[in-house]
């Protein structure tokens, strides 16, 4: 049986917490709240006791699954094992208790943890400055674009359009989009990446900047990025890294050393942070010298010994979150980064490349892997050849769960037909991945000789297979007790 709503367990009358009401003064709600702004009919409310509430909520987080349960192999998305000590240092009074408007002096403390982090950011990326302020990566690709879009203003130019590849995020065309540009669209050759003959077509003076992953979505590092940049740069134009997949990077290149110009961190893929089911996150946005007067405000300057917010130039893009962005997000990260020192993230980087070709070696004789050069941090399966048998790459994702796994990523990068995008983040053990990988051999099995299973997959769950466009096309999240 499946948990029932705690609307559904409501019961009138029934409490958690009783109040001493008779200690209170009573108050009359007219004198703090005008009329127009006051409900007319009570707030709808569960009623159930504190052990049901226990319960409900204990169970609900049973029927879920985390990284703290086991592999999570969710291409792009960088699910790694999230240190329990971040959270420790998120709680220290000195960063939980503060408050965005202290003024300055009285929260050096956190500002220095604000300034370390840009500092080791720009390190990381090799870029000149870093605003920590957008709290996703989606956010601060569309900072890129408005400083992109600001830059270029600034030069006495107009540009029109912004090139991505056909592999990209769709999270790239929307941002560019956004700022109100065109999208051209460059293709992938043969080898899963950009085809350097359609991009010097594409590139041209009416070109404002080239939106690029790296390595790409399909888990391959662009060989060509010299000469990409190159094309881009001499037309005048911008280049853009979707830094989502930084984890295949860190210690290893930099952003800055390939010749991009303006980057993001996805904080909460690479450096670690509970994520999936839609956040916080934070995605800093760092860039090259020419483009700091642009950034977003505030950033954090050290001047001596002293930390100062700086209000930012005239030329920036303004605010784009509320203060500083995701304060708490980037203590982790600063305590992720200093635990795991220079040496330590070029360990997982060099570990999650190792873990994904190991993968991909224990799976090319039973799957088809369309690229099949050694990859990154991640790499695809196409599930295309058995879609005569009536399989497709989703039964493959859900029969997954029945055999205790989370599915990769599925249908991504389109340009992969029926793709499983699988990452095997550096935090996983040979042994898991060897687990993994004898379910999928043994699903691959399945496909031939029991294809039921996999329609009917999962089975091993409360709920079963979900009817998603319906759950997309009509969303209902509301309880109705009627
Ligand atoms: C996750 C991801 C994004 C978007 O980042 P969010 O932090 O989820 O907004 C963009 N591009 C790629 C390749 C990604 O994997």
């Amino acid at each position: 049986m499946p948990e029932k709503l705690i609307f559904e367990k409501s019961v009138q009358g029934r409490r958690g917490v009783t109040f001493p009401i008779e200690q209170v003064k009573a108050f009359s709600v007219d004198a703090v709240l005008p009329k127009a702004y006051q409900r007319e009919t009570p707030l709808h409310l569960p009623e159930v006791s504190e052990n049901e509430l226990m319960r409900h909520y204990t169970r609900l987080s049973q029927e879920t699954y985390g990284v703290d349960n086991g592999f999570y192999p969710l291409g792009s998305c960088t699910m790694k094992y999230n240190p329990k000590i971040h959270e420790d240092v998120a709680r220290f009074p000195g960063f939980s208790e503060i408050h965005p408007l202290q003024p300055e002096e009285s929260v050096q403390g956190a500002l220095a943890l604000l300034y370390g982090l840009e500092r080791m950011l720009a390190e990381i990326s090799g870029m000149a400055q870093v605003s920590l302020q957008p709290v996703a990566g989606a956010q601060a690709e569309m900072c890129g674009m408005l400083i992109t879009r600001a830059y270029h203003q600034n030069q006495g130019r107009q540009r029109l359009h912004v090139i991505i590849p056909d592999s990209a995020h769709g999270t790239n065309p929307a941002s560019a989009h956004l700022a109100g540009y065109t999208i051209k669209t460059v293709h992938s050759n043969a080898e899963g990446i950009i085809d350097l003959e359609d991009l010097k077509k594409v590139a041209n003076e009416e070109t404002a900047a080239l939106m690029l992953t790296n390595p790409n979505t399909l888990g391959l590092f662009e060989r060509g990025i010299g000469e990409i940049t190159k094309i881009i740069h001499d037309v005048g134009a911008l280049v853009y890294l979707d830094g989502a997949n930084l984890n295949a990077l860190l210690g290893l290149t930099r952003s800055g050393d390939m010749g991009f110009d303006l980057v993001h961190f996805n904080i909460h893929k690479t450096f670690s942070t509970p994520h999936g089911g839609g956040g916080p996150g934070a995605g800093p946005i760092g860039v090259v010298e020419k483009l700091i007067p642009f950034l977003p405000s505030p950033v954090v300057l050290k001047e001596g010994d002293y930390y100062r917010l700086d209000a930012g130039c005239p030329l920036s893009i303004g605010r784009v979150h509320s203060f500083y962005g995701n304060f708490g997000i980037l203590v982790r990260a600063y305590t992720y980064i200093l635990r795991l020192g220079a040496e330590g993230l070029s360990a997982i980087s060099r570990n999650t490349i190792l873990n994904a070709n190991y993968l991909k070696k224990r799976l090319e004789e039973a799957y088809d892997i369309p690229m099949s050069r050694p990859c990154m941090h991640e790499f695809i399966l196409s599930a295309k050849k058995f879609k005569d048998k009536g399989i497709y790459a989703w039964d493959i994702a859900k029969r997954l769960i029945d055999y205790g796994f989370y599915p990769p990523t599925v249908n991504f990068p389109l340009i992969i037909p029926e793709a499983l995008m699988i990452e095997t983040p550096e935090s996983e053990a040979r042994e898991t991945l060897d687990e993994f990988a004898e379910a999928l051999l043994q699903i691959r099995k399945e496909i031939d000789t029991a294809p039921e299973k996999l329609k009917n997959a999962p089975q091993s769950q409360k709920v079963g297979r979900m009817n998603e466009v319906l759950a997309a096309r009509q969303l209902d999240v509301r309880y109705d007790p009627n």
